[in-house]
């Protein structure tokens, strides 16, 4: 599995993850950065390396992941080519509708599935099982994504917590990670651009960058 991280990886929102596997190409998150001047145009806050090349044709995308309906992880979805399919909760997808007049990005996204937490699905190579989390914005998910033998999870401390620390135990018997997490699969773990002292305090985690 190849990643690139168009964003997000030393800040807090705007986030966009590409990952890659035999021929399949996945974008989880597509955020509006925290910092967006609603002056500012759209097009001068899009991950410029992947726009141009998404708009040469030099790239493929299977599908867009959107974890959660706030803005700085799906506010830029609109700005995709309209064939990509994009995968979100139903509950996100209602928010996101229902509060498209106050986002500085009102496209609409015509090409929408929605996945069923813990309900496993494909995406090309991608074998990606959505997990419901905690978090300020209802319906809001990690995801395991499984190819060519490797786990990726993408969420917040919560995912990618030290698994033996007594905080992600119960955690993960709460939301249901036990399934997957409960030491049968190694995982990697990625996160949004918390600080490393965050995640500390959150989950004692042993965190290297
Ligand atoms: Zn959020």
């Amino acid at each position: 599995m190849k990643l690139i991280i168009h964003r997000g990886a030393h800040k807090v929102g705007g986030s966009c993850v590409e990952i890659s596997c035999g021929g399949s190409t996945i974008l989880v998150d597509i955020g509006l950065p925290l910092d967006f001047d609603s002056d500012e145009s759209i097009e001068s806050c899009l991950p410029q390396s992947l726009f141009h090349t998404l708009r040469q044709g030099g790239k493929l995308i299977d599908g867009v992941l959107l974890s959660h309906p706030h803005l700085d992880h799906y506010g830029l979805a609109g700005q995709l080519p309209a064939a990509i399919p994009v995968y979100c909760g139903k509950a996100s997808w209602d928010l996101m509708n229902a509060t498209a007049h106050f986002s500085p990005n009102k496209v609409p996204l015509p090409n929408v599935e929605h996945f069923e937490a813990w309900q496993e699905f494909q995406i090309g190579k991608f074998t990606i099982t959505p997990y419901l989390m905690d978090h300020s914005a209802f319906d809001s998910y990690g995801f395991l994504i499984s190819a060519d033998g490797k786990n990726i999870s993408w969420g917040r401390a919560a995912v990618t917590g030290q698994y033996d620390s007594d905080w992600f135990q119960k955690r993960a018997q709460f939301w249901g990670y036990n399934d997957v997490f409960g030491g049968k699969k190694k995982v990697i773990g990625i996160t949004c651009g918390q600080s490393q002292e965050t995640l500390h305090r959150w989950a004692g985690l042993a965190f290297h960058a």
